[in-house]
């Protein structure tokens, strides 16, 4: 190339997850057949009524054009009817919602807008990748907060240190939590506000597995809070609460004057979606029953318990059950977690992650994601065993 890239670029990585489909797809071009369950790319579809009306909008002549910076008013209203029903948060649908495309766009630009150069983002480890890559791309500084089994997989936050506090701008929290499968309660989220208060830190609350919890916990928002929305923006997604992945459809919610920003860079930069997702992300938040999240979730928990029964065979322990996400975060017995994730790929064509691609907190731990059906789980599982104890 005769021309350099930008700092900014050269100083990015490369999304981990382009090497892991890379060696997929390169196995699978070789014919191997290969049980991904690497992403968090849910296998199901999207309850009926989400489809119907994607193309009964789609027919209409008048649907087509664009459709506004901050999404339609009905979507915006969904979001806000969403929270007060789920869990009973007061949402201003004109100042206080934001369609994201996808909620990844919206964790790395929220980042832009609210995150300069001098400044300190509060990153857990391991995490979703996309905390830190937005950070390195705003050029601002890192502080790593380990979250282990014997925190709870929860930031210790008086161990921050007070410099690092008085730099820090936006404190990233996830629960359900992506990779460990821990949830947040109302006291967890009461603290962290009250740490972000007296620092004056904005708590980034990246949410979108709401929706899937296990064994009767109940979905939870951060800004369930008394007095969160002063300092709290979430980010929610349908891309795993209505298995909607694909269509790339969130939404930020909460302080007007966050959202205010964020709408100033994404309105710089995109031109929201096609009318007829949106109106189908409505249908889905309207009309989508508990029961069908129900059902969902017990399909994941079938498939959990079937990877948890036969962990021990193929090499991996668990310190903690997952309580909600898509996810299993096992330990490797023995030998590291690239090694096991590239023997797993290589040998029994089975796709998985290795738990340092969420930080170095991450090293020695697994995450297998809970997408692929039981009858292929069975198959995978048997292929891990055999390859683990004949290596
Ligand atoms: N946050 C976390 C913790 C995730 O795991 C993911 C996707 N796997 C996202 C955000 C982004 O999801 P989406 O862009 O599909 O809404």
């Amino acid at each position: 190339m005769a021309f350099k890239v930008s700092r900014r670029i050269e100083n990015l990585p490369n999304y981990p997850f382009v090497k892991v489909n890379a060696e997929v797809r390169k196995l699978q071009a070789e014919g191997k057949e290969i049980f991904k369950m690497n992403m968090g790319s849910p296998d199901l579809p999207p309850p009926p009524h989400v489809i119907e009306q994607l193309s009964a909008s789609a027919a209409l002549p008048n649907k087509h054009g664009y459709s506004g910076y901050r999404g339609t008013p009905a979507f915006r209203e969904a979001v806000a009817n969403y929270y007060k029903e789920q869990f009973d948060v007061d949402i201003d649908p004109e100042t206080e919602v934001l369609p994201l495309l996808g909620s990844k766009e919206g964790l790395v630009n929220f980042t832009l807008a609210m995150v300069s150069p001098e400044d300190t983002v509060l990153v857990p480890n391991p995490s979703y990748p996309t905390y830190e890559m937005a950070a390195i791309l705003a050029e601002a500084d890192r502080y790593v907060m380990p979250l282990t089994f014997d925190n709870n997989y929860l930031p210790d936050l008086d161990a921050i240190p007070a410099d690092v506090a008085e730099k820090a701008k936006l404190l990233w929290v996830n629960y359900p939590n992506n990779p460990t499968g821990a949830l947040a309660s109302i006291e967890d989220y009461e603290k962290m506000l009250d740490y972000c208060k007296k620092h004056d830190i904005m708590l980034a609350s990246d949410n979108p597995y709401f929706a899937i919890v296990f064994d009767g916990s109940k979905p939870i928002s951060a800004l369930q809070v008394a007095g969160a929305k002063d300092y709290t923006v979430e980010f929610m997604s349908l891309s795993k609460s209505h298995n909607m992945a694909g269509w790339r459809m969130g939404a930020a919610v909460g302080n007007a004057d966050a959202i205010a920003a964020l709408l100033r860079v994404k309105s710089n930069m995109d031109s929201g979606h096609f009318t007829p997702v949106y109106e189908a992300a409505v249908a889905a938040l309207d009309k989508t029953d508990q029961e069908w999240i129900d059902a969902r979730n017990k399909v994941y928990m079938g498939r959990l318990k079937m990877l948890v029964d036969a962990l021990d065979d193929v090499g991996l322990e668990l310190e903690s059950e997952p309580r909600g996400s898509i996810y299993l975060w096992p330990k490797v017995k023995d030998g590291n977690d690239e090694e096991y994730c590239r023997g797993a790929l290589y040998e029994a064509g089975v796709s998985m992650v290795p738990g340092s691609i969420y930080g170095e907190v991450g090293a020695g731990y697994v995450r297998i994601s809970l997408i692929q059906p039981e009858e292929n789980l069975a198959i995978a599982l048997e292929r891990l065993k055999t390859w683990y104890q004949n290596r």
